[in-house]
Parts: structure tokens; sequence; C-alpha cells
């Protein structure tokens, strides 16, 4: 199946942390914590006689994203009418824009799993309203209007990505940067980000983009590069066996782990869109525009490269580092507190991300520690200066913070762990372990050279992992090396 290429779009539909609803003052709640209709008005319900009204902060949410995602914004918006009928939208139609959106010709960087960027396209993003939501069960199917009304951005990739990871990072990169801006939680559990994967194959020699499919109902980032593998799969074989592919919406059932066909696909004349005319074109000045430009913080790119060029970071590093503000915040109050920054983000991505994995916290919670930053780095002052070594460091001092939540300092005090470099201490641990392991030492002196690391361990135990590696490893080799011309 080599010679086909997958080709991967993106739709994202986010809905936007305001207040109140995109069209009244009807305020947006919790969709999965609020009682099913218990934020609803007129307008919600799409009542005849009712008028909306544009929420100036949905737009502002809507232009720093677009104003994140290096889009141009232009400077008329203008709402648009979707028609289509469905029990989760009583209006009858969805408020949404069409040829003139909000932004537009952006992109969003991403990290390949070289480190090398690339780019992909954001055609466009324009401003809408969240429907309903409808549940469905044995016997009948209940609606809540929560939901509607919700102010809903819509991000259009261009078909630039070429394989499920890639559509993934984008994904991730997206979400961090929604989540950077404090307009949208990134939670998919609860439906405030979902995405849509437009897919298609095609061969090396194809000229042209072939027939794509649009996977919906994708709850998490892992669901969609499973959906998008099985689709790319099921192309490939129906081509294989001399059929086509047809337009069609697809949901993944994550159940059975496979992809079902909702309904062939409409076109866009098919939802008759003309401007809406109960609400005015908006003009988007270039005052207010450059007003919110001002207003953004900075974001995981910006951040990604200040962390490459100001502390010496790799690519790598910088992007796992970036990729949570919260946990960005935290590396930086850690440098801040004196610590070396090469080290700190080591130490950060390893033993601290392996705690908070056994502890089971995310990690944009990392603000939730019992660890403070000046904790951690106290604790990395004591590693870098040799008062304990890493071992002790990693494997006694840092577990017993958390636990206790005591500094660094009193726990190596409390618990005598500070690293053993007195010369005439290492040297009888040294003797000890070599008298209590001469067969060891035999086959180490027959010419097996790794046994040297077991006899390491041996004197660090003896030491009770205390001891200064350098010292002891120095110590370690000038006897051997007297055993050995004695022989
Ligand atoms: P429509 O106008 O019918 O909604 P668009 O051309 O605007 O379709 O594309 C919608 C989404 O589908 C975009 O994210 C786009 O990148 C993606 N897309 C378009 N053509 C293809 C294709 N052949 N393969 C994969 N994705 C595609
Ligand atoms: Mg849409």
């Amino acid at each position: 199946m080599g010679e086909w290429k997958t080709v991967i779009g993106l739709e994202v539909h986010a809905e936007l942390e305001t207040d109140s609803k995109m069209f009244s003052r009807c305020p947006v709640v919790d969709s999965v914590e609020a009682a099913p209709n218990s934020a609803v008005d007129q307008l919600s319900l799409g009542m005849p006689g009712t008028l909306p009204v544009i929420n100036r902060q949905a737009m502002e949410f809507g232009i720093m994203v677009g104003l994140a995602l290096n889009c141009e914004i232009p400077p008329v918006n203008q709402f648009a009418r979707k028609n289509y009928f469905y029990p989760d939208l009583p209006k009858g139609y969805q408020i949404s824009q069409y040829d003139r959106p909000l932004a537009v010709n952006g992109y969003v960087t991403i990290e390949l799993e070289d480190g090398a960027a690339k780019r992909i396209r954001v055609r466009r993003a324009h401003m809408e309203e969240d429907t309903g939501k409808l549940s469905h069960f044995l016997g009948g199917s209940l609606v809540d209007y929560n939901r509607a009304g919700v102010p809903l951005l819509e991000i259009v990739s261009e078909p630039d990505m070429y394989s499920a990871d890639e559509a993934a990072r984008y994904a991730r990169k997206l979400r961090s940067i929604l989540r950077y801006l404090g307009v949208n939680s990134g939670d998919m559990s609860k439906g405030v980000l979902r995405f849509e994967a437009n897919v298609s194959v095609m061969r090396e020699s194809d000229d042209e983009l072939r027939e794509r499919t649009e996977i919906k109902n994708l709850n998490s980032i892992r669901n969609m590069v499973k959906a998008i593998e099985y689709e790319v799969r099921r192309q490939i074989k129906l081509y294989h066996s001399g059929q086509t592919v047809m337009p069609a919406t697809l949901g993944w059932d994550e159940a059975g782990q496979r992809i079902q066909v909702q309904r062939y696909k409409e076109r866009a004349d098919e939802y008759r869109y003309f401007p809406e005319p109960d609400l005015p074109i908006v003009e988007v000045s270039r005052e207010w525009v450059s007003e919110i430009r001002g207003k953004l913080p900075a974001l995981p790119d910006e951040l990604q490269r200040r962390f490459v060029e100001d502390c010496g970071l790799s690519a790598a590093e910088a992007a796992v580092l970036t990729a949570e503000r919260a946990v960005a915040g935290y590396f930086q109050a850690v440098v801040a507190c004196g610590a070396d920054a090469k080290s700190a983000a080591n130490w950060l991505t390893t033993e601290l991300f392996r705690l908070m994995n056994s502890y089971e916290i995310e990690r944009e919670d990392i603000d939730s520690i019992p660890i403070s930053a000046r904790s951690f780095a106290g604790l990395l002052a004591l590693a870098g200066d040799n008062v304990i070594n890493q071992g002790t460091a990693r494997k006694r001092v840092l577990p017993a913070m958390w636990e206790t939540g005591k500094e660094a300092a009193a726990i190596v005090e409390e618990e005598g762990l500070a690293q053993v470099s007195d010369a005439t201490l290492i040297g009888d641990a040294v003797e000890r372990a070599l008298e209590a392991n001469q067969d060891m030492v035999r086959r180490y002196l027959e010419g097996n050279d790794k046994v040297i690391n077991a006899i390491f361990g041996r004197i660090m135990g003896e030491l009770r992992g205390k001891g200064d590696p350098g010292v002891v490893r120095q110590q370690l080799t000038e006897r051997l090396k007297r055993l050995n011309d004695q022989r």
C-alpha cells in the first residue's frame, strides 16, 4: 500500500468561553455539570419575534484566535443563514458566516517527529452559534438547549496534513493555542472542542486531490488518529477493488472501533446560505484589531523560540515545556529562582513528569502539585552543588518532598542524605566491597571490563547511595589498577 499518500484537512469547532451566548444575554454554562435546559432563553429556543444581538466579547475572542493563527482579519464581517432542519436547531437555521468570515489565510506551525517544523495553512475561521445537544436512548431522544447559541468558532485548515500523526500534532497545537488564549478549555470529553477530519488518499502520480470523506464524532485526539487510519485503509481497499470513494459524512463508532457511514454529503448550495437579515454588517476597524493584538499573551511558538534562544534548550525540550501554559510558567518560575535552565528542563520533563504521572496529575494541573517552583529549584541547587548526588536527589529527596511538602534541604538534613565525598570513608567502602565481591574482582581482572559497573553499584550500596560518584569511580579504578599490577 506504500504508493498511496494520505491527505487530511481538519475542520475544528471551538466553543468560546464567553459569559453569555453569541446573540443574547443568556448565560453560557458548563454543558456537563448544569442541569439540562437550565440556561435557555427565547433566542436559544428560536422563538418567533426575537432578534439577535452580536456578542462583542465573542467577536474579540474570535479575532484573538485569528491573530494567534497568523490570519488576516478582513475589515468587514457578515453573518449568514445556513438553513437546515434538525431537532437540536429549533430556528430551522444556524447563524454562521459564509463568504465574509472573521479570519482568513493563516497557519499553524507543527513540530514533526524528526524535529523539523511544518506549516499547516489555515484557510479561514468563522463565527457561528452552537446547536443544542441530542441524547438518544432506547425508546426516545432528549434535547438539551443549554448549548444552543453558544459562540462557536469554526477553524478550517487546508488539506496540508499527510498522516494521522501530522493531524494529531496540528490538533494538539491548536488546542494548546486556544488554552493559552484562555478562550477554550480544550476539554474534548465535554465537547467544547470538536475535530472533524476530511480524509482522502492519492497516488504520487495524481495531479489532483481525490474525493474525500468527512469523519465526525471524534471525542479525543487518540480516537481521531484511529479513525483516520481506519478510513485510509478503507479508501485504499475501495480503489484496489475497482470502486470509487463517495463523498460522505462518516462517524467513528468507538465501541466497535470502526467507521460508519452516516449520510452522503450535502453540498453548500443545499444550505441556501443568504446574508442574515436580522444582523448588521460588522466593521472590524484596524484600531480594534491592534488593540486586541496588544492583549495577546505570549504563545507557545514564541515561548518555544525564547526557550531555545535564551535558555539553550533543544527544540524538542522547548516544545514539551510549552505545550501547556502552566508547565511553561512553572519552568520559568524555577529558572527565576536561580536554577540552571538546562538541568531544570531535564529534571522537569523526566523526574517531575514521572512523579506527576504516578499520581495521575495532568500536566496542565502542575500548579496544584505539593512541590512549588521555589522548592524544586532548591532541590536542583543541592544536586548542582554536589551536596547530594543525582541518584539520592531523584530516588529519595524528590519523592519525599512530594509526600511531606518539606524543602529538599530539610529532608537531606533530617535523613542524613548529604553526599559522602570524604576520601577515607569512600576508600573504606571500596575495600569492603572488593573484599565481599572477590568473584567479581576476579572476573574483572580476567578481562571482563563491564563488571566494573556492578562493583561500582556495590560500593554505592555500602555508602547507602550517597557516595560522590566521581570520587568513588576514581578510587575504584585506582584500586583495581593496583591489583592488576600486582598480578
Ligand atoms: P466544502 O466547501 O465542501 O466544505 P472545502 O473544500 O471547503 O469543502 O473543504 C473542507 C475541508 O476539507 C477543509 O479542511 C479542506 O482542507 C478539506 N479538504 C478538501 N479537499 C480535501 C481532500 N481531497 N482530501 C482531504 N481533505 C480535503
Ligand atoms: Mg460548519
